[in-house]
């Protein structure tokens, strides 16, 4: 008999992907950076979307990153309690990701674009999800 428990879908590990997952599981978001162009970029790829060349290396980022779009999803979906926030972030060195954020209110009050945020991991089965979080800005 099949469960009918609802589990969040979770990306499928791939050869290009995996330095990328291995890296979460390690609480840290690794992406790929260009040699010759010194640009990093995110998804995962063998050669660089700007320049081309395949002399890649993969490196950890910050985790910092800033709040450039989002939308609050009302829809049930497998794994989230809705409302949730479904973002689009803008990492510090430049590459964007789309990601959940965490530990905020899904309300556009609670929401300003640029917002700093930081990395997190959440487990789901032997898989660490990166999702953002935001941050007090310290000056
Ligand atoms: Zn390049």
């Amino acid at each position: 008999m099949t469960e009918a428990t609802a589990e969040r879908m979770v990306p499928r590990e791939t050869p290009e992907t995996r330095e990328f997952w291995a890296g979460a599981r390690r609480g840290e978001l690794v992406l790929q950076r260009c040699g010759p162009c010194q640009r990093p970029y995110f998804f995962p790829r063998p050669t660089c979307p700007n320049c081309g060349s395949s002399d890649v290396r993969w490196e950890p980022m910050s985790g910092r990153a800033q709040l450039c779009s989002y939308i609050i999803s009302h829809r049930p979906a497998p794994g989230y309690t809705p409302p949730y926030v479904i973002a689009l972030v803008t990492l510090d060195e430049g590459p964007r990701m789309l990601s959940n954020l965490v530990d905020v209110d899904p309300s556009p009050e609670a929401l300003a674009l640029d917002m700093p945020l930081q990395v997190r991991f959440e487990w789901r089965g032997d898989t660490a999800l990166p999702v953002f979080a935001p941050v007090e800005e310290v000056r």
